[in-house]
């Protein structure tokens, strides 16, 4: 699958802006280049060239001139992927690029498939395999908590730990085995409490970074809201107000309007997403004729239900509605918050007395707002990253986002939850060591210390060229 004595080129900026950069990485990047670079001074040779120094020059095809270029030096193994590598800094005309990369492959250099860079970097030692997938989320990031979720994970993160811990784990596998060589004789090589501390340590480990898994999934992907409640109540100017005021901050920044608004906020650096907006954005018609079974798949599929009732509604009905929210959410993480809306039309003696009779259980918020004058919004907002995060992260909190990961850890759990259920019913060494195997595999399966062909292909497919 890997091509590693093949020196491989690829684009590594997307379409538009005023430079691009090309990659280039293998034994012959060095070679391949001086065949088509032309240095300013005429005498520099590439390849005895130092690492970490940029040279300035032309590109050319015979006597036709490209662009001119600078060339970043690296060298094995001080580079992105451990190999020798140049990084072509030219101008970003469609043309200047696609002449570059043509006039490498003439030359001997290979187009690079989606994520080849990063992968030879893994084979290279440079990065283990769940630093390798962080890089693609580190592309991917749109808010500041996951990118710093995804930094973490690419600085290391966890794997260290998983693999010293793996890594003890083995010693005590091969201890068990050889006892089992011994056959009949009773001998002890694997010192039982010793083995049973190490095996409750990576299993809350396991367990620890599990639980982290939704809240993870939740940073990386966003937090999916739901907006419910009866015609009129008020849900497309709430989610127009709240995507407004976005909006407005957005396009604060020149440049960086986004053509298509997607229906998300960003609030304290999490994206929440609102599902199912369509409906909302036409009419209230449609909100009918959705009907029932609509309703229950947004409630099905968010992590935040946002009910929304007026203010004139009786605390029976406003009850009634978050009641049967509430059967439908009994048993999952899912947070409920009731919006009282319309708070403008009036007076203040109807929200306390709203207050006093609207029934609250352990996990719901009760909002008053109003969407039309945008009041109680900013309330609205701080309360949501409150309701999805309940304890502040501290930045050196160690998060799962991958369910690659998750579901290894999983299986590393449950492998472990037998060995010490093995351990104190004192059943069979031999089955208790297949249990060990089996967690070591899954905690190699996480680093990358053990790989398929299957695994990397999935996992590097996702990646884009160039990276
Ligand atoms: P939906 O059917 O739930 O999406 O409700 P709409 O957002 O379409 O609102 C229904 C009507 O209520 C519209 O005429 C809105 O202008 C009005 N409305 C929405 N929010 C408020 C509010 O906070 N105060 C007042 N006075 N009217 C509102």
């Amino acid at each position: 699958m890997i091509r590693s004595e093949e020196t491989i080129c690829a684009p590594a900026t997307a379409i538009g802006g005023a430079i691009a950069v090309i990659r280039i990485s293998g034994q012959q990047s060095l070679s391949i280049c001086d065949k088509i670079f032309y240095p300013l001074d005429n005498v520099i040779k590439l390849v005895n060239q130092k690492g970490f120094t940029v040279v300035y020059g032309e590109i050319r095809s015979g006597v036709e001139i490209i662009d001119d270029v600078l060339l970043s030096i690296f060298r094995a193994p001080h580079s992105y992927t451990g190999e020798n590598s140049v990084e072509i800094s030219c101008h970003a005309s469609p043309y200047i690029i696609r002449k570059i990369l043509e006039l490498l492959i003439i030359n001997g250099a290979g187009t690079a498939k989606p994520g080849e860079f990063t992968q030879r970097a893994f084979f290279n030692g440079k990065m283990d395999l769940s630093q390798a997938e962080a890089v693609a989320d580190i592309i991917a990031s749109k808010t500041s908590r996951s990118h710093s979720v995804a930094l973490n994970q690419m600085r290391g993160g966890f794997s260290a730990e998983i693999s010293s811990l793996r890594f003890e784990l083995l010693n005590f596998a091969s201890l068990i085995e050889l006892e089992l060589d011994f056959g009949e004789e009773e001998v002890e090589f694997a010192d039982r409490n010793e083995l049973e501390a190490i095996i409750r340590r990576v299993k809350e480990l396991a367990d620890k970074l599990a639980a982290s898994f939704m809240l993870g999934n939740a940073l990386k992907n966003g937090i999916p809201v739901a907006i419910v409640g009866k015609p009129n109540s008020g849900k497309s100017t709430l989610l127009n107000a709240l995507l407004m005021e976005e909006r407005a901050i957005v396009s604060e920044f020149p440049g960086t309007t986004r053509d298509t608004i997607e229906d998300t906020i960003v609030i304290d650096g999490i994206e929440y997403r609102f599902i199912d907006t369509a409906g909302l954005r036409d009419t209230s018609d449609i909100i009918e004729a959705m009907g029932i079974k609509k309703t229950h798949e947004k409630i099905y599929q968010a992590s935040v239900i946002l009910l929304i009732d007026e203010i004139t509604e009786p605390a029976d009905s406003i009850n009634k509605r978050a009641d049967s929210i509430r059967d439908m959410i009994i048993g999952s993480e899912k947070r409920l918050v009731i919006l009282v809306n319309k708070t403008d039309t009036i007076s203040d003696n109807r929200q306390t007395e709203l207050e006093n009779m609207i029934k609250l259980e352990e996990k719901d918020t009760l909002l008053f707002i109003s969407a039309r004058e945008k009041s109680g919004l900013d309330e609205l907002r701080s309360r949501l990253s409150d309701v999805v995060i309940k304890e502040r992260l501290s930045s050196d909190d160690v998060i799962i986002t991958n369910i690659r990961h998750y579901e290894a850890l999983l299986h590393v759990s449950e492998s472990l939850g037998r060995v010490i259920s093995g351990l104190e019913e004192h059943i069979s060494e031999d089955l208790i060591a297949i249990d060990i195997r089996h967690a070591i595999h899954y905690l190699g399966e996480i680093t990358g210390e053990i790989t398929s062909d299957e695994i990397l292909g999935n996992i590097f497919r996702n990646f884009c060229i160039g990276k």
